[in-house]
């Protein structure tokens, strides 16, 4: 089991790079049963949506290149 710490810390690495099955396994498996990583995860919903966003544009523009 990871730390909150772990977690928090994974779900910023998040906003940043694609995480890996396992990552976001061990991320859903512990909000499932941690109330503040819960919370941490659903405040930084926006954040990680506008990132999500953001990423596929930059990934069309990408692809518009190649
Ligand atoms: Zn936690």
């Amino acid at each position: 089991m990871r730390s909150c710490r772990d977690i928090t810390g994974l779900m910023s690495q998040g906003l940043d790079k694609k995480l890996s099955l396992g990552e976001r396994l061990a991320i859903g498996l512990h909000v499932m049963m941690c109330s503040g990583c819960r919370n941490f995860q659903s405040q930084s919903q926006f954040i990680r949506i506008a990132a999500h966003c953001y990423t596929e544009q930059l990934q069309k523009r990408l692809d518009e290149k190649s």
